[in-house]
């Protein structure tokens, strides 16, 4: 079985626990104003990968990976665009002994894909799941598409006893509203399975790339989010 792959990432630190070979899948139904990555938005773009190829790469590291209490996390784009290719991935993974993290921003329509997922969530031992913005309206206007898939993808998980961590976004003026992070906030705590709540600082080292693909990008103004501006999420959220 072939995924459509955007680029590697050998010795990542930030996606999940320990060292972790990061694989960026193309493909995304999201347009978040903010993301670093529009170059993985196309399902058409990137290469085509086997999962034998794909764990090659891995086992160069595996060493280094599993002795630092890391893993392969599968991210993009939205790799839940490619399930079918994740899950061959992550049995091979689990096969070896290898810690799975999946990456994803829950658009996943509950239950029709529930099939799928339960074997994809099987293999996974992480899931970290990106939330945009509790607030449906204000999600529509960050991402183009309903939050509902996502939060339903929350409880689901919850249901399915998959460990969480939830992250977001903090953008000065866009994400950051008090209202907002209160009900986040709300929602996260009805959750029993989120371990951990992950604050990123909205930047802007993707912007380059917006420009090469003539893309408009609307955040030209916004600050990027300082220490300050996740220390005050943080006291909202309560985390
Ligand atoms: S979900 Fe991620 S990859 Fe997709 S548009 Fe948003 S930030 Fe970019």
């Amino acid at each position: 079985m072939n995924g459509r792959i955007h680029s590697f990432e050998s010795f990542g630190t930030v996606d999940g626990p320990g060292i972790r070979f990061v694989v960026f899948m193309q493909g995304c139904p999201f347009r978040c104003l903010y993301c670093h990555n529009p170059d993985t938005w196309s399902l058409d773009a990137g290469s085509e990968y086997s999962v034998d190829e794909v764990m090659q790469k891995i086992e160069r590291y595996s060493s280094y990976i599993k002795a630092s209490g890391g893993g392969i996390t599968v991210t993009g784009g939205e790799p839940l665009m490619q399930t079918d290719f994740v899950t061959e991935l992550f049995k091979a993974c689990k096969a070896q002994g290898i810690n799975t993290a999946l990456d994803t921003n829950g658009y996943t329509v509950i239950p029709e894909s529930c099939g799928k997922l339960d074997e994809l969530l099987e293999y996974t031992d992480l899931v970290l799941l990106d939330i945009k913005h509790i607030n449906p309206e204000q999600h529509l206007a960050i991402t183009g598409c309903s939050n509902l898939h996502t939060l339903e993808f929350a409880e689901y998980l919850d249901k399915m006893k998959v460990p969480v961590w939830i992250r977001y976004v903090v953008v000065p003026g866009l994400t950051d509203d008090e209202a907002g992070l209160r009900r986040l906030s709300d929602f996260i705590r009805k959750l029993s399975n989120v371990e951990r709540v992950e604050l990123l600082p909205f930047h802007k080292l993707g912007e380059f790339k917006w420009k090469e693909l003539k893309l408009q990008y609307s955040l030209v103004d916004t600050p990027e989010a300082t220490e300050e501006d996740i220390a005050r999420a943080k006291r909202i959220l309560g985390v």
